[in-house]
């Protein structure tokens, strides 16, 4: 053991915490009807919608998150696959980003890909993929139907064969079983991902899902669950409704296997201010990561 690392709970635990930004380049104009997602038109939620965020506004957020600690940087697009057009924007932003910011790692997340599509963003600069499984095989029909959660496992095969760095992981709290979790689980861990995303349901009241009922002590098991079911992940992140999940006990993520958090805002809800997160691991006496294992 190295003195990176501390036992807890029997895991083996980082102390470097690892910090990621997300951006959201295209927000709120998906027409798929995951029923967690206010990102699509069906559901009217009232969150920003917009088709090409401004570049001028991306490399500011890109900036803000290399000096909050961030090392990825993962641009997100809402739609269920990459057309062309898209491709494209992700392609130039993807090109300015580095250039200007070149200590952030990118990361895309734009939905199903190709290896062929995949293979267009490496060459502009893209390292990692995120394409989240969700939920369970068969627990997805219930949450989606307007495409199959197939599409969803091959194209993290996809990024796998393209040589990106696949990320990808799920949300708890949309009514499924502990059987479909630890499917889930199951299905994360056979695709050998690097990072292992996972959020808790943050709920919109335009959304026909039931909020989340999952309580602190089930998610932090779930956090737990995760580290143990996918060992040979470099990341475990507790991302989208860490703040509205654990409250005054986000600390304890870290000692069940957490070892990466987003840092600022979601893709359509606030986080906190980046500085509360870094005293948090200050107090904790946690490192944030500086560079990328
Ligand atoms: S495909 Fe992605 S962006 Fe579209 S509704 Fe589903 S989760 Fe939201």
């Amino acid at each position: 053991m190295t003195a990176k690392y501390i036992a807890t709970q029997g895991l083996n635990i980082n102390k470097e915490i690892f910090l990621c930004a997300i951006c959201n380049i295209n927000s709120g104009t998906c027409l798929e009807d995951c029923k967690f997602c206010s990102q699509s038109v069906r559901y009217k939620a009232d969150i920003d919608r917009y088709k090409q965020k401004d570049m001028d506004l991306i490399l500011q957020e890109a900036k803000s998150a290399r000096d909050a600690g961030a090392l990825g940087f993962c641009l997100v697009t809402a739609d269920k696959g990459l057309k062309d057009k898209t491709l494209k924007f992700v392609c130039d932003v993807a090109k300015v980003v580095s250039k200007a910011v070149p200590e952030l790692r990118l990361i895309a997340c734009n939905g199903t890909a190709s290896v062929e599509q995949l293979l267009t963003l490496k060459e502009a600069g893209i390292k990692a993929y995120n394409h989240n499984l969700e939920t369970s095989e068969s627990f997805y029909p219930q949450i989606c139907t307007t495409h199959p959660w197939s599409q969803r496992y091959e194209t993290c095969q996809n990024v796998n064969k393209s040589g990106l760095v696949l990320i990808t992981g799920g949300i708890f709290g949309l009514g499924e079983t502990h059987e479909d979790r630890v499917s889930m689980l199951e299905s994360l861990a056979s695709l050998k991902p690097t990072s292992v995303p996972i959020n808790f349901y943050h709920h919109n009241e335009a959304l026909e899902l039931k909020p989340n009922s999952l309580s602190v002590d089930e998610a932090l098991s779930l956090v737990k669950l995760t580290r143990e079911s996918i060992p040979d992940a470099k990341r475990i992140m507790v991302a989208g409704g860490r703040e509205l999940m654990f409250a005054k006990r986000q600390d304890e993520i870290f000692e069940n296997g957490a070892n990466a958090i987003v840092v600022g805002n979601y893709l359509t809800t606030s986080g906190r201010e980046a500085s509360k997160d870094l005293d948090m691991l200050k107090s904790l006496q946690l490192e944030v990561a500086k560079k990328i294992h």
